[in-house]
């Protein structure tokens, strides 16, 4: 890393670290320490200056003041103490994590070396890193992203000079990065390899913005030097500008710097493109000195690249050559082949235009890796196909039934979604408010079938969902989806993300008929015992029943199993009274809704099929006004 990166700091501070020590130990370590990085100022307590190099500056007096004095001149500071007296020495001096310098604690034998401050922007983890490289010491990196293998939101192509527009929105990226939650990705300039390693499995590429926006990820990169229209205030995206692109500037002797400014911003505007992803300007040996062009370049803060007229005569890929021009320059063209000298490209992105006396024309940057080419890089918005594309399923909760019981994502998601797939009943609950969707019934049963149904759909289609009742990850899909994934073969293709999006659980669907039976510690036992032996559903039944636990029965019967309910009644009757109530839902929030509050003493009086859910209350569960309610605490009414 060099200094021009860290540009944002104050720029007074100098980017060689300052090494303080102050012990015996700490000069020996601060002497092995300088001589391994380039560049280093030590400081020493003068007592143990003697066990430092020839270059050491001694010190005296309070450590605190020196402290002070090299946080305002250095931008790395390495202090050998502990990282409690670390802290105590630069807290008066913080600003905040953009201004503070990077500060690394090392304890005085030198076997950690801890990042205490600025790991990200200030460049501290790397600063860690270094020391404990030369010093053999372990290092200590407690940033969340580096704990988690994600990329930082804030340090995306910052050693690359990308720029971030949509600052305020790096907080929920950064957040759902760490926190696992999908983050789209798209990517149409720019170095490729701005990340080190493969990205998590919840950060996800997408072939367009389009899809990108309508997977509605919690957050998003979006790495382009295009201006694309929709992004700007959508929650959680970041747009990045690689420095891609290079304009060609021609112009005649005496151009204003104002007019060269006007022809440039608006060629960019009219191909939709940054003016802020603009790398370098670039023109004829001739014009180096032109005071217009020179001011243009400076006040935008762009490097210019000239070239001699021989260099611009020989750039194939020039798409306007002029005799005039050749008249006097003695090249048939000064912006296109200027342009495409420097981005080292073999086409324009956008061909010369004219002011007065000025030309400009615009080329993107070949990129910095073997494997791609600029055609690589759609210009315009919306192709449907990349290699990068990973496709996504969806395992969507969609709720007890009725659609105002779903959640606004799972809608969303849904809405979006390039196909459907779920038991033809719950299908049909969809079909209701979302009748143009691709849909892909299945039978009830065989769920692993389904599962992988949905999952070979994603290698055609984007945006898959697989929907079930309730909350999808609760007696649901969501978990048999990652093991069947695991099962596929997925030959040259990335497996799909899994996206869980949660649901209204039948239990508390059921709870909110029946009163508020779930206002204690409660528990959701399934009595099907397909997949679960009797035995273990059993145990668990009673343990929960002895523990007072309010209990929410799902599957608690079906055709094929009909003594298992009678037997989980044997088990609750043992241990609480024929008084508790006991609350029977059958086909909550759908047609043929039932609710019945009972006792359990009187359960079988009832009808109970597999779309019912029984809430047993504890041994304080009442019933209020026809209402089941289990009170939270023993305050209320006694
Ligand atoms: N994932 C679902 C549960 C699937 S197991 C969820 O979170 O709700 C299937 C069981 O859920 C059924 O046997 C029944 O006990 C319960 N269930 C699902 N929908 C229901 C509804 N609308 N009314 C009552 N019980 C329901």
């Amino acid at each position: 890393m060099t200094a021009e990166h860290h540009d944002h700091t104050t720029t007074s501070r100098t980017h060689r670290p300052a090494i303080v020590a102050v012990t015996r130990h700490g000069a020996v370590l601060a002497n092995r320490l300088a001589g391994a990085m380039t560049e280093a100022d030590v400081w020493v307590s003068s007592r143990f200056a003697g066990f430092a190099g020839h270059g050491a500056h001694a010190f005296d007096g309070p450590v605190a003041r020196l402290v002070g004095d090299l946080m305002a001149r250095h931008d790395r500071l390495v202090m050998i103490c502990a990282v409690g007296a670390a802290v105590r020495l630069i807290a008066p001096h913080l600003v905040d994590k953009r201004a503070d310098a990077a500060v690394v604690a090392v304890d005085d034998g030198g076997q950690f070396a801890v990042c205490v401050l600025s790991g990200h922007i200030g460049g501290g983890n790397a600063l860690t890193r270094e020391v404990a490289d030369a010093l053999g010491a372990a290092p200590v990196i407690t940033t969340a992203s580096e704990a988690h293998g994600v990329p930082a939101a804030d340090l995306i192509g910052r050693e690359l000079g990308w720029r971030i527009e949509g600052r305020h929105h790096l907080t929920r990226l950064a957040a759902a990065l760490v926190n696992g939650e999908p983050v789209g990705v798209f990517q149409d300039a720019g170095e490729r390899d701005w990340h080190a390693g493969p990205l998590p499995e919840h950060v996800i590429h997408f072939a367009s913005v389009e899809h990108l926006l309508a997977a509605s990820p919690r957050a998003a990169i979006v790495i382009t030097d295009r201006v694309i229209a929709g992004l700007a205030g959508r929650a959680g995206v970041v747009v990045y500008r690689p420095r891609s692109l290079v304009v060609g500037v021609g112009c005649s002797r005496g151009a204003s710097c104002d007019e060269i400014g006007r022809l440039v911003d608006a060629t960019l505007r009219d191909a939709g493109l940054s003016v802020v992803s603009v790398r370098a300007v670039a023109t004829v040996e001739l014009k180096r000195d032109e005071p217009g062009l020179v001011a243009f370049a400076r006040e935008r803060d762009i490097p210019l690249r000239c070239f001699s007229a021989e260099q611009l005569n020989a750039a194939p890929g020039q798409e306007t050559p002029s005799e005039v021009v050749r008249a006097a320059v003695g090249t048939r063209g000064v912006c296109e082949p200027a342009a495409l000298l420097t981005a080292g490209a073999g086409r324009l992105l956008v061909p010369k235009r004219k002011s007065r006396n000025v030309t400009v024309a615009v080329a993107r940057t070949a990129l910095p890796f073997a494997a791609a080419s600029p055609d690589d890089l759609p210009v315009a918005a919306g192709s449907s196909t990349t290699r990068a594309m990973t496709g996504i399923l969806h395992v969507v909760g969609i709720g007890p039934g009725a659609p105002e019981q779903m959640t606004g994502r799972a809608r969303e998601v849904l809405e979006a979604a390039d196909a459907i797939v779920g038991y033809g009943l719950y299908l049909d609950l969809l079909r209701v408010w979302l009748p143009h969707a691709r849909y892909h019934p299945s039978p009830i049963g065989d769920e692993e079938a389904r599962a992988r149904e949905a999952l070979l759909l994603t290698k055609q289609l984007t945006r898959v969902a697989l929907v079930g009742s309730g909350d999808a990850g609760i007696y649901g899909l969501a978990g048999l989806a990652h093991e069947v994934r695991d099962g596929i073969d997925w030959a040259d293709q990335m497996p799909p993300a899994i996206d869980v999006v949660p649901g209204v659980t039948a239990a508390t669907a059921v709870a909110a008929l029946l009163g508020a039976p779930l206002g204690h510690d409660f528990a959701t036992v399934s009595l099907s015992d397909i997949l679960t032996p009797w035995d273990t559903i059993a145990g668990r039944l009673e343990a929960a029943a002895v523990s007072d636990f309010v209990l929410a029965l799902y599957n608690p019967t079906s055709q094929r199993r009909g003594p298992r309910f009678a037997a989980a009644l044997d088990i609750l009757r043992r241990v609480r009274s024929p008084e508790t109530p006991v609350g029977i839902v059958t086909n909550a929030y759908r047609d043929g809704q039932s609710v019945i509050i009972t006792s359990l003493g009187s359960v079988e009086q009832h009808p109970v099929s597999m779309l019912t859910t029984l809430i047993i209350g504890n041994s304080r569960t009442r019933v209020q006004h026809g209402r089941m309610v289990t009170p939270r605490g023993y305050t209320v009414n006694g």
